[in-house]
């Protein structure tokens, strides 16, 4: 059975429904690379200079696509042609079968029941095995030190994207989905999110080993 849909007013053309069983994903046909989700994120939370939650990974960065225009950036992606400049916001998307979590050597990660990926900072030990496990560069460690101390993993307590739990559960979207100029960042159920797609005519992006990750195995198949 594939997970419940969260419950929810719809919000933005991005955020179709929050709180508990939502998903973030990006939709690269959207993306700008305007930075607004980094800064909105950055606002809400307070994050210091070097500390950013969401990092937009840009590839051929001011390249046409074949027909001069960067339109169906995932079609062309997946018939192996030239997509064109495309923009990826990598976050923690909250994964249903989180790596990061696996791989936690003191319980500091935790899957829990609402679905948020959440961290623990007392037990975290700043070992870092989360950021070899995360396939989406999603944990920082801004507290760590140069050097040594972040080759052998002693640098800090982990930081990374919230989900906005605290806005969620007051019904409101996260911070970077409700401020993206071109709703990029969507947030809700993964049906909404896969029919949002669907009917932008865009697609997931990533790889099929990526989905599962991210929405598990039976949800992940919604995006095929
Ligand atoms: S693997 Fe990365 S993206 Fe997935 S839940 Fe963990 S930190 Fe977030
Ligand atoms: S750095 Fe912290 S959160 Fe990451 S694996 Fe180590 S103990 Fe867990």
């Amino acid at each position: 059975m594939t997970q419940e849909e969260p419950s929810g007013d719809v919000l933005s053309q991005g955020v179709m429904s929050t709180g508990e069983g939502m998903r973030i994903f990006p939709d690269v046909e959207a993306c700008i690379d305007c930075g607004g989700c980094v800064v909105a994120c950055k606002r809400t939370w307070d994050r210091e200079i070097g500390n950013q939650r969401i990092d937009i990974t840009t590839m051929l960065e001011g390249t046409a696509g074949p027909q001069g225009e960067n339109a169906r950036k995932t079609a062309r992606l997946e018939a192996g042609e030239n997509p064109g400049e495309t923009s990826l916001p990598m976050q923690c998307y909250h994964c249903e079968n989180a790596p990061c979590v696996s791989v936690c050597p003191t319980d500091a990660l935790q899957k829990e029941d609402d679905g948020f990926v959440t961290v623990t900072d007392d037990l975290c030990v700043g070992c870092q095995y989360c950021l070899s496990g995360c396939p989406f560069g999603a944990p920082q460690f801004p507290d760590s030190e140069e050097g040594t101390a972040q080759i052998v993993g002693t640098g800090g307590i982990m930081d990374k994207c919230t989900g906005c739990r605290e806005r969620q559960e007051a019904s409101k979207g996260p911070a970077c989905a409700e401020e993206c100029a071109t709703d990029a960042i969507l947030v809700g159920g993964a049906g909404e999110i896969a029919d949002e797609l669907e009917k932008r005519d865009s697609g997931p992006f990533f790889n099929d080993e990526a989905m599962r990750i991210i929405f598990g195995e039976e949800d992940a198949q919604l995006f095929q």
